[in-house]
């Protein structure tokens, strides 16, 4: 993607969306006369310990025989020229299940997350692949059977084909089909994965979606517009309480987990009614505001603090130095405390994170990023919040989106001639924290003279 792709036309729809209005509501009155509510977490919690991947980003077609020529979004963009590169085969990930289940096992995981790919299980309007269903349905159950719960994210950024409309107004969840192939789709895996899977997400960051469709990083690209972006918020809200309901229906135990992505905002000096920091809180809650009531647990991918600031955003690829990714994310493990906090005070739900990792090729920064945020959640639980578990994203080395294959967030790196996966140092430190029992062991950091350091963070009003 060229400089205007990626930096001038980003700022520019930033401003736009900046001067725009929206009907979010950042105060909440409900929840702002009610105190945090307290932890509902049990005092035997055995904590998940996960992994999370998604399908476009770590498959690869399988066989022509099984896959019946489907297409994605994705496909169609890399096909124009648009992406940096095509995704290729990724991580090998579709037909090398068993190798990656051996190496969740050889860390000690005991929760895989991972996304089903719509365009495979129906390559065309109303046909199924009962091929690429059981497959799928067949992961769940290896893992099961070797002691590792499968959480199935049901959308992960992609759409088949036959849902890219004409235009960014007819794309994905706005193409006039949507709803009605949407139900039919989460209606045919959520029975055929009913048997084996309990944890049900049915979107994966409609958030960090709907802002990448606006500032052209993700398909179908085009004229940006701001009532699209509204637009397709209510949609994604709309899709998402059908999901659950048709996921209850199916399934009455199912959890139904939201997955946002959250950012810690920091304030910008020169952001004097802190404008943009209020719609960088609009970007945390804006879609969860309108789904909680329906989730059990509330999902967040928490990767980086950010300067609430469209220069900021847009230049935050240029930085470097040990503070930030290799992607010039800012590394802050304080800031997942708080989000936490903030959450917990905001909706009152037990709190998951189901994505945390790095862009580091190096592997040293992940080492130091995996504790620090480890320990953040660890300070969390013992101040009283109910955070049920932790994913690192990702298991290996993958297909970054428009930025291709450059950023590498895997605990594990691929050899592409032998299609075998090698762990990382970051690897074995996973599974030291996990096989210590770092969550469940019921220690108190304690300061010399004795005082018990840890206690709940103030949460100031205007986050509830
Ligand atoms: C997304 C992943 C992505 C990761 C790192 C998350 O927001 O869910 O698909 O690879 O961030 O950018």
């Amino acid at each position: 993607m060229s400089l205007t792709n990626r930096v001038i036309f980003p700022l520019f729809m930033l401003v736009v969306v900046g001067c725009s209005q929206s009907k979010f509501q950042l105060e909440r009155p409900s929840a702002k006369e009610s105190p945090p509510p307290p932890s509902s977490m049990p005092a035997d919690w055995p904590f998940w310990w996960g992994v999370s991947s998604s399908s476009y980003q770590s498959e690869d077609a399988g066989s022509a025989a099984e896959n019946l020529g489907f297409k994605t979004d994705w496909d169609l963009a890399a096909a124009s020229g648009r992406l940096r590169e095509p995704r290729g085969n990724a991580t090998w990930s579709y037909t090398c299940t068993a190798r990656d289940i051996a190496a969740l096992r050889a860390m000690g995981i005991t929760h895989y997350r991972f996304s089903i790919e719509w365009a495979r299980v129906e390559p065309k309007p109303g046909e199924f692949n009962d091929a690429a269903i059981d497959h799928y349905a067949a992961l769940a159950r290896d893992l099961e059977a070797v002691g590792i719960t499968p959480v199935v994210t049901l959308w992960h950024f992609t759409f088949p084909d036959w849902l890219s409309g004409e235009s960014a107004d007819s794309h994905g969840w706005l193409h006039p089909d949507f709803v009605a192939r949407w139900e039919a789709y989460v209606r045919r895996m959520a029975t055929s994965l009913a048997p084996w899977v309990r944890d049900f997400a049915p979107q994966n960051e409609p958030n960090s979606y709907t802002l990448g469709v606006l500032v052209n990083y993700f398909p179908p690209g085009g004229r940006a517009s701001y009532g699209r972006y509204l637009r397709t918020y209510d949609i994604q809200a709309e899709a998402f309480r059908t999901a659950a309901r048709i996921i209850r229906e199916v399934r009455a135990d199912a959890r139904i987990i939201s997955v946002q992505n959250i950012i810690h905002w920091e304030i910008d000096g020169f952001d004097f009614f802190q404008f943009w920091y209020k719609k960088g809180l609009e970007y945390n809650y804006y879609h969860l505001d309108k789904i909680a009531d329906v989730c059990d647990w509330i999902g967040i991918n928490y990767y980086c603090r950010e300067i609430a600031s469209p220069l900021a955003l847009g230049l935050r690829g240029s930085r470097r130095g040990d503070h930030v990714s290799d992607m010039g994310w800012f590394i802050d493990a304080d800031g997942l405390e708080i989000e936490i906090a903030a959450l917990t005070a905001r909706y009152g739900k037990p709190i998951v994170i189901l994505e945390n990792g790095i862009a580091d090729e190096t592997d040293e920064k992940r080492q130091r990023y995996l504790l620090e945020h480890i320990l953040a959640i660890r300070r969390s639980i013992l101040a009283g919040h109910d955070v049920r578990g932790y994913f690192h994203w990702s298991l290996i080395d993958n297909y970054e989106w428009a930025d291709g294959y450059g950023p590498k967030f895997g605990l594990y790196r691929l050899d592409p001639e032998t299609r075998a996966i090698i762990p990382k140092e970051s690897a074995d430190l996973y599974r030291l924290i996990i096989t210590n029992g770092v969550m469940s062991e019921p220690l108190k950091p304690v300061a010399p003279d004795g005082a018990v350091e840890s206690g709940p963070i103030a949460v100031p009003e205007s986050r509830r």
